[in-house]
């Protein structure tokens, strides 16, 4: 068995665990145990457990809100790494501030990268900032959000990439963290650049401008929330959508009402909502969502996963992609 001591020593012995359950850390509650687990508490831990892993030649995965991944049934074999850095605060202001605390025209705004997304939601509404308050009801942290571009109505942009100026990433090619600009992430629908490099985000800026009706601010967040509650299913083990949506070429092809893009809707169609295997069904409220309903192992989410796939394939020739992330092996 390897001697991990020299990377317990630097991260402090109490504060790296083996063989650690991983189920505990996702949303889908499924997943083997990490040979060893750190929660970074702080951007500097996270970029000390990052450079460790690096320098100790170790593979390592950093988890986020576990939001968006399958965990492999035999765990991860390397290091974990929890990402816990949060934080959040204004970093610079445009405009000028009268007696009354009126008069921002936008505001750049700060968060470290384990911040959940929606606290930076909660943050920029309660500032009086527009533009993130879709994040309010979006789980997961704002560097797993950075990775998938988390969004909400595609269509009136609501990205979250779409506010972010720069970010520090820790690259483990190279062992060093580099500061990088808006245009470096190549933000498209479920898309940035990250997925392939790997590099991990540390910290993050966001611009966002001066609401001129804050009140409503919260509202809007609210009516997202309730209306999620409406077509989600909610209170469940799962990762949320398990497809990306199709392309606007595929709908065409494929003259899906409206031109719908939507891969529940395709999975609807296919006869699968509420199919079940094992411990793991299609949520019968959205078919995107696969549920974990009790004890289900990866292995059972990979097995509806090929089914959905195959049958896209057989009757609209469609290759669905997934939007969740997998850790460890498959
Ligand atoms: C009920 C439910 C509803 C959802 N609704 C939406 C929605 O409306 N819109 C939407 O966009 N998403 C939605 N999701 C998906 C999820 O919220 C997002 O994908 C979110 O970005 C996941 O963040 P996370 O921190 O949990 O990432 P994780 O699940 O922890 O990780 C996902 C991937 O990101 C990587 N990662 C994590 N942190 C970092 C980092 N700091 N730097 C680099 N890579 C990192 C991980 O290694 C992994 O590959 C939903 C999920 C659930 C469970």
């Amino acid at each position: 068995m390897e001697d991990f001591t020299k990377i317990k020593n630097i991260l402090g012995p109490l504060r790296v665990f083996e063989n650690e359950p991983l189920y505990k850390y996702t949303y889908f509650k499924i997943g083997g145990s990490a040979r060893l687990f750190f929660e970074a508490k702080n951007v500097e831990d996270l970029k000390l457990a990052l450079e460790t892993a690096t320098e100790h030649k170790i593979p390592f995965v950093v988890l986020g809100g576990g939001a968006n991944v399958l965990v492999s049934d035999q765990g991860f074999e390397g290091l974990v790494i929890r990402n816990r850095a949060e934080g959040v605060k204004l970093v610079g202001i445009k405009g000028t501030i009268n007696k009354i605390g009126k008069g921002i025209k936008s505001a750049l705004v700060w968060t470290a990268s384990g911040t959940l997304m929606n606290q930076l939601g909660r943050f920029t509404m309660d500032q009086g900032l527009e533009g993130l308050e879709f994040l309010l009801s979006i789980p997961g942290t704002v560097g797993g959000g950075i990775k998938i571009n988390s969004h909400f109505e595609v269509e009136k942009g609501e990205f979250l990439g779409n506010r972010l100026v720069s970010a520090a990433l820790f690259d483990s090619k190279t062992g060093q963290v580099k500061n990088v600009d808006h245009e470096y992430f190549n933000f498209a629908y479920d898309h940035s650049k990250i997925q392939k490099t790997g590099e991990v985000v540390l910290e993050a800026v966001f611009r966002l401008d001066n609401s001129p009706d804050p009140g409503a601010l919260w509202q809007k967040a609210m009516d997202n929330v309730k209306r999620r509650n409406e077509e989600q299913p909610v209170g469940v083990a799962c990762s949320g959508c398990t497809f990306r949506n199709i392309s606007v070429q595929c709908a065409k092809r494929l003259k899906t009402p409206n031109l719908t893009t939507s891969a529940g809707y395709i999975i609807e169609s296919l006869g699968l909502k509420g199919t079940k295997i094992d411990g793991v069904q299609i949520s019968t409220h959205h078919a995107n969502f696969i549920i974990n309903t009790g004890g289900a192992k990866a292995s059972d989410v990979i097995q509806l996963i090929k089914l959905i796939k195959e049958k896209a394939k057989r009757t609209y020739n469609l290759d669905l992609k997934e939007e969740i992330f997998y850790v460890g092996n498959f």
